[in-house]
């Protein structure tokens, strides 16, 4: 296998101990790639019941287990993202009968705990977002709240903030969220773009014409697989290979800089992470 030019960083992507869990970072490692930025799955598959803010606890002690096992067989780094998911509304008010003001409550205390971690320095990124499907006025605006609450925090604790966010391209109603609570718009990352998008800094699915896009159209951009690793939905998503083989592709076309964008210059900007100091091998 021919050697990439730069560092690799698949920017999402989750583990699971009942998974693949280190055997795909071991994949993911064999395929080129370095780096990992590991977001907790949602904590209602991690507690059998979200009651109150210890589910988060639990979520990300055991995400934070599976970042160390990660980082020991990468030749780079596992950083981990902690936050949660914007779907646990729709679970606490649909499904538990919650109030949305004690669902968004129990969410922003989530993400103080996240928060808190970062500023423990055992966290990279916080993670937030708002629903993808349909919602009702009010589970939509609460959610945009939370999303305020969480660049509110990131600004606190100086790092970035990635956003789970219904599709499209315009999010410039997320980066006037970021700028009126401190967070600079860039160190926002909409997880799950498919190109360039307006407003925050895309973090691109790694199929080929997503891929192609960004490479033609974006000023800064990540790469990500959003790989589940999650036995029970074995083909929902894209497999932890995927980023280093768009790379290497990449790299077969001579776009040497949009590898650096994607692997050094774009987490830097956002994270401050510096891809290429922390290559071991
Ligand atoms: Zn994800």
């Amino acid at each position: 296998m021919d050697d990439l030019p730069t560092p690799v960083l698949d920017n999402h992507l989750h583990l699971h101990a009942e998974g693949k869990g280190v055997e795909a970072v071991k994949e993911f490692a064999r395929a080129g790639g370095t780096h990992l930025l590991v977001v907790n799955r949602p904590s209602w598959h991690i507690v059998d019941s979200v009651e109150d803010v210890s589910a988060f606890e639990t979520t990300f002690e055991v995400t934070l287990d599976l970042v160390d096992a990660a980082s020991a067989v990468l030749p780079g780094q596992a950083w981990p993202v902690l936050g949660v998911h914007p779907a646990l509304i729709s679970q606490l008010v649909d499904h538990n009968g919650w109030s949305v003001d004690r669902a968004c409550e129990l969410m922003m205390e989530g993400i103080d705990l996240a928060g808190r971690y970062v500023w423990q320095g055992d966290a990279l990124a916080l993670k937030s977002g708002r629903p993808h499907y349909d919602v009702s006025a009010a589970v939509w605006d609460v959610s945009n709240e939370v999303i305020g609450h969480a660049a509110r925090t990131a600004a606190d604790r100086a790092c970035a903030l990635q956003l789970h966010t219904e599709g499209g391209d315009d999010f410039d109603d997320i980066a006037t969220i970021a700028s009126d609570n401190g967070l600079d718009p860039r160190r926002v990352v909409k997880h799950f773009s498919t190109g360039p998008i307006t407003g925050v800094t895309p973090s691109v699915i790694a199929r080929g014409e997503a891929v192609r896009s960004a490479v033609a159209g974006a000023e800064r951009f990540l790469l990500e697989t959003d790989y589940l690793d999650d036995p029970g939905r074995p083909g929902a998503v894209l497999g932890p290979k995927l980023v280093p083989r768009r790379s290497r592709e990449l790299a077969a076309d001579g776009h040497l800089d949009a590898l650096r964008t994607a692997h050094i210059e774009t987490p830097r900007e956002v994270y401050g992470i510096d891809t290429e100091a922390t290559l071991t091998e």
